[in-house]
């Protein structure tokens, strides 16, 4: 059989990374290689996002760029999955006229028989429909060449209808895999050779409420920790208003979870998180970080904020950054609030002028780069535990890993050590990684 290739660009959060790491697994079956030239592609898919404007315009652009291969190629066949196909359906066609196949998130194993279908009529289809059962998420993505480290959905959708967000519209509601098949999967993970694995929802906290006879998700986490040759488990995202106690104690009980929570707060304004539907006021937020730093001293702790929402004032805004210096997050993803269509956000007044969300934001970042630079400088002199990734990107004689903290340690070896536990004492911080010096008895590693 003549090999086909596939090229897949991805766009968005984890979850569209292992979206497309299961397109390319079921591709496989069928004969696809992966390839990372747009040149050699048979099929280009692209992976989209929308929660924010600025996904959805790179979006536009890279197909403006693919649709020249088009021409050189007419058996070429491109498709576009993931929100933005899932927002746009049919309309997406009439944007972008090379597009052979539109794809909701939920369509992702019907790709196979779409493509078959474009190779034969070669019709223009739009599969966008939502399903009650979890279709798209158990399939089984195995893992790349050499990769220690791996992502499992545990649920899909989400059903907190933030105001400003759009997932709640085109992911679904929430529904949780069944227990059996996660374990399934990281078993099999696991007898493949990885060593982490981060579990993906939009709201893992709230996992197992709508099955029945369901575990919970600290009982799924505990469950986890018992496969054996797994040693790290991480999760992400964690809702501040269902985060447990029982979760919390969990930090200091599992001993494969890792010391790291993305919890993202949005803002520091009780106004403006009632505003935004958040479901908790920040004196509650704050009392889960006590909680969290008392029961896991060396936790680190990461979070989503944006400015500029509708009606945010001065004393609003005030109020994040004040709640920044109490909290010292080890970092932050931050974002301008940007509109979307249909959300609640959208028909609220006290729009912000974009240079003033542009100012508020970068004086955020600024103070932020502040924290995450002290916080890392504290870890100098200590020693960590590093999963070895491989080589470094920046330097040829270099390795690269994570600590359990999620923080990125470059360092010298000799040894091949990639997918080892290693202890490597930090000898520098910078803002971004953190330098490390194997540590002499390299009888320590796993
Ligand atoms: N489910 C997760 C949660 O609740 O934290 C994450 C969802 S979203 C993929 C990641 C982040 O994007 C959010 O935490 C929020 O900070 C940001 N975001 C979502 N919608 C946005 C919008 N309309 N404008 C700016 N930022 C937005
Ligand atoms: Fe969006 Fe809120 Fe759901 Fe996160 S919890 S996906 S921000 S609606």
């Amino acid at each position: 059989m003549k090999n086909k290739y596939l090229y897949i660009e991805t766009f968005g959060c984890q979850m569209n990374v292992h979206d497309s790491e299961q397109m390319a697994a079921l591709l496989a079956n069928i004969g696809y290689k992966t390839t990372d030239n747009p040149n050699w592609a048979d099929l280009i898919l692209l992976n989209t996002c929308s929660i924010r404007e600025k996904a959805a315009q790179k979006v536009y652009s890279e197909l403006g760029r693919l649709g020249k291969f088009k021409e050189q190629n007419p058996d070429l066949i491109i498709g576009v999955g993931g929100c933005l196909a899932q927002h746009l359906g049919t309309k997406f066609h009439k944007r972008v006229r090379h597009l052979d196949f539109v794809f909701g998130t939920h369509n992702i194993h019907r790709l196979p028989e779409m493509i078959g279908s474009v190779q034969k009529k070669r019709e223009k289809i739009t599969n966008v429909d939502f399903y009650k059962s979890l279709n798209s998420i158990g399939i089984y993505a195995p893992p790349v060449n050499g990769s220690i480290s791996a992502f499992v959905t545990i649920m899909q959708g989400c059903n907190n209808f933030c105001a400003y967000c759009v997932v709640p519209y085109l992911r679904g509601p929430e529904m949780s895999r069944p227990p059996e098949d996660i374990i399934k999967e990281i078993k099999k993970l696991a007898d493949n050779g990885i060593k982490e694995v981060t579990l993906l929802g939009q709201n893992v906290n709230s996992y197992g409420k709508a099955l029945e006879n369901g575990l919970n998700f600290t009982a799924l986490i505990k469950k986890i920790g018992k496969i054996a040759g797994l040693e790290r488990i991480r999760f992400t995202t964690s809702h501040p208003r269902d985060l447990s106690e029982e979760l919390i104690n969990c930090f200091a009980e599992e001993e494969k979870l890792c010391e790291h929570i993305h919890l993202p707060v949005q803002s520091g304004s009780n106004r403006v998180l009632t505003l935004m539907n958040r479901g908790y006021t920040i004196e509650e937020y704050m009392k889960k970080i006590d909680h969290l730093r008392k029961v896991c001293p060396q936790i680190s702790i990461t979070s989503d904020i944006i400015v500029g929402f509708p009606g945010e004032t001065q004393k609003d805004y005030q109020e994040t950054i004040d709640m920044m210096e109490k909290i010292r997050f080890d970092s932050t993803f931050s974002f301008k609030y940007s509109e979307r269509k249909g959300t609640a956000a959208q028909k609220l007044a006290g729009k912000i002028d974009e240079c003033e969300k542009q100012q508020r934001l970068k004086f955020l970042q600024t103070l932020q780069d502040k924290h995450t630079l002290e916080k890392n400088t504290e870890l100098e002199d200590s020693c960590q535990e590093i999963l070895v990734e491989g080589k470094s990107k920046n330097s040829a004689n270099d390795l690269t890993g994570r600590t359990r903290s999620w923080k990125i340690v470059n360092f010298k070896a000799e040894q091949e050590l990639a997918g080892k536990s290693i202890a490597v004492t930090i000898t520098k911080a910078y803002l971004h990684s953190l330098r490390g010096k194997l540590m002499e008895e390299v009888g320590n590693v796993n």
